[in-house]
Parts: C-alpha cells; sequence; structure tokens
C-alpha cells in the first residue's frame, strides 16, 4: 500500500511539514436535503520528527458538486492556533 502524504502542522517542528498517512477512516452520513456530510479522521506522522497526531475532517458534499471541507482539527491540538486565536481550549 502506498503511504500517502497529508501536509499538516507538526507542535515538535513548529510549522507545516509532510505527514504520512498511517490510517484513515471515513464516516458518510447522508442528510435529509440529500447532500452527505463525511468525516475522516486520519492519523499521520510528521516525516520529520516522526511525531504522530490525529487529523479530524469533515466533508460536505452537495449533490453532484465537489466537496468543501468544513471543519479540521487537529488532536492533540495544534500549539499555533492557540497562539493565532488566543483561545484557551
Ligand atoms: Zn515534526
Amino acid at each position: 500500500m502506498d503511504i500517502k502524504n497529508a501536509p499538516s502542522f507538526c507542535n515538535a517542528c513548529g510549522r507545516e511539514t509532510d505527514h504520512d498517512i498511517l490510517w484513515l477512516e471515513e464516516v458518510g452520513v447522508e442528510l435529509p436535503d440529500g447532500a452527505v456530510q463525511e468525516k475522516k479522521v486520519i492519523a499521520v506522522r510528521c516525516r520529520g520528527c516522526k511525531e504522530c497526531a490525529i487529523r479530524e475532517e469533515t466533508w460536505y458534499y452537495d449533490l453532484g458538486e465537489d466537496g468543501e471541507r468544513t471543519a479540521l482539527e487537529y488532536y492533540p491540538p495544534r500549539l499555533w492556533v492557540d497562539r493565532l486565536h488566543g483561545s484557551t481550549h
């Protein structure tokens, strides 16, 4: 199986780096209006420092249209998000 690259922000490197996708799970839910909301949980590992993280993406697909990513979260939370937004979580 090919290991795909998912550029992600790395806490240890302090910047966006290439990440290997270790594991990926997609769960789609059909909404009442026919659109599909899909949640992707992706385990990634930094190619620089080998630190692992989880990306959780939410995608929204209108009928017959390209998907749109409506949310992206990292676990553990990325430190730069806190710096940029002054968030406390
Ligand atoms: Zn790294």
